[in-house]
């Protein structure tokens, strides 16, 4: 395997993009297997109520299930709730249910409704023998009340990119989203990595895309671009990542070598104040 160094904290991501289908909860579960592949240890968050990401990670999350609902709701600890996957004993998932479609709605009634899941998972980490390297935050296609609370719980924003048309556009209201809960919220939240994805290298519109979005994010896209790949979108169906189902595939491969750049690039702590507005 891959020689890396983890640095010894717990780095917690969020992955978003208000666009649903541009493989925000494919890249959270493969990008979790591929760091535990290299050795990290990864806690998955699905904060999804579709509960893709769970059923990806094959863990249940039937509607009588202790999910991320009870957490949010009922103030129920993150251990409680935290099942290990199947894919690695590394790799842990805090599963969504059904009931996290009326979260949105029940959390605006709720007291500190921002911070609900920033201190339960501060609670949860600080209670770990072994720490967590990574926490990833599989958001919902919106940028409502679920999403802010990853927003306020995380320090890194991982945004992935379909090379399509319009990949940018919707990119400013994240990002102006961004600026509101650094300011408000949460200071130390900062656009740390841009993953390109369902990269068909055929087209030269993907090629185009990846272009423009370079030239926005010079810092932040990583050098690894995930292509589009039949194996990637069939390994949920058999409750697998990539990594598992198919390990030497393109998608694993491309998958494996994201999570090396992500941990050897290493985002330094606190935002980024130097941040150019576009
Ligand atoms: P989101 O979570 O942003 O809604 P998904 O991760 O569910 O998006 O992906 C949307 C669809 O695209 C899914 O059907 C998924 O299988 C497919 N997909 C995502 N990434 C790839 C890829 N690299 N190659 C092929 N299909 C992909
Ligand atoms: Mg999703």
């Amino acid at each position: 395997t891959t020689d890396v160094t983890l640095s010894g904290r717990t780095r917690v991501l969020t992955v978003s993009n208000q666009k649903g289908g541009v493989g925000k909860t494919t890249t959270t579960v493969n990008m979790a297997a591929a760091l535990t592949s290299v050795g990290a240890r990864v806690l998955v968050i699905d904060l999804d109520p579709q509960g893709n990401a769970s059923t990806a990670l094959s863990v249940p999350h039937t509607a009588d299930i202790p999910s991320i609902y009870d957490v949010l709701i009922d103030e129920f600890p993150i251990a409680e709730i935290v099942q290990v996957s199947p894919e690695s004993p590394n790799l842990l998932c805090a599963p969504s249910t059904i009931h996290l479609a009326g979260a949105e709605i029940e959390l605006v009634s709720q007291v500190a409704r921002e911070h609900r899941l920033r201190t339960a998972l501060d609670e949860y980490l600080a209670s770990l023998d072994e720490p967590l390297d990574f926490v990833l935050i599989d958001c919902p296609p919106s940028l409502g009340l679920l999403t802010i609370n990853a927003f306020v719980a995380a320090t890194e924003l991982l945004i992935p990119i379909q090379c399509e048309y319009y990949a940018l556009e919707g990119l400013s209201q994240l990002m102006g989203t961004v600026k509101m809960i650094q300011k408000h919220l949460n200071p130390s939240l900062h656009l740390s990595t841009i993953v390109l994805t369902m990269y068909d290298g055929r087209t030269r519109l993907a090629q185009q895309v990846a272009e423009e979005v370079r030239q926005h994010f010079p810092q932040e896209v990583l050098r690894t671009v995930i292509p589009r790949s039949v194996r990637v979108s069939e390994a949920p169906s058999f409750g697998q990542t990539v990594i598992s189902y198919d390990g030497q595939s393109a998608g694993a491969v491309a998958y494996r070598e994201a999570a090396v750049e992500i941990i050897t690039r290493d985002a330094p702590d606190g935002a980024s104040e130097t941040e150019e507005g576009s």
